[in-house]
């Protein structure tokens, strides 16, 4: 586990898909490969492990935003299937990227500052 500095708000990290230390250096290159280290502290990215938690959340939100979305449209507006199709097949993908960048660099954040790693029986 890293070193135990402050760091910063887990939700401006979140926010800005940032170092969870400095809050400068990139988190993510590309769209949601993690970099090796921070680039501006040099933060190791080793001590990320947060599983299948960032996809879970953003499941669970956009199933529910999507879905509701979808039912006020058709049963208030009476929009067209094929709105519906031009709508959730291109809005449902551009937000899932966002929500999972913001909820995997909280999470990543929160377990920074939470120190939160898998249990052992004695420290190495
Ligand atoms: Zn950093």
């Amino acid at each position: 586990m890293p070193d135990a500095r402050p760091g910063i708000s887990p939700l401006m990290a979140g926010l800005q898909c940032r170092c969870p230390r400095c809050g400068k250096g990139p988190l993510f290159e590309h769209v949601l490969g993690m970099r090796e280290r921070c680039s501006h502290c040099g933060l190791d990215y080793k001590f990320v492990d947060t599983g299948d938690g960032p996809a879970v959340f953003a499941i669970f939100i956009l199933g529910f935003l999507c879905l509701g979305g979808t039912l006020i449209a058709e049963f208030k507006f009476g929009v067209p299937w094929w709105a519906h199709v031009l709508l959730l097949g291109v809005l449902t993908p551009i937000l899932a990227v966002f929500l999972l960048r913001f909820l995997k660099a909280t999470l990543i954040a929160l377990q920074y500052k939470n120190k939160a790693e898998e249990g052992r029986l004695a420290k190495d």
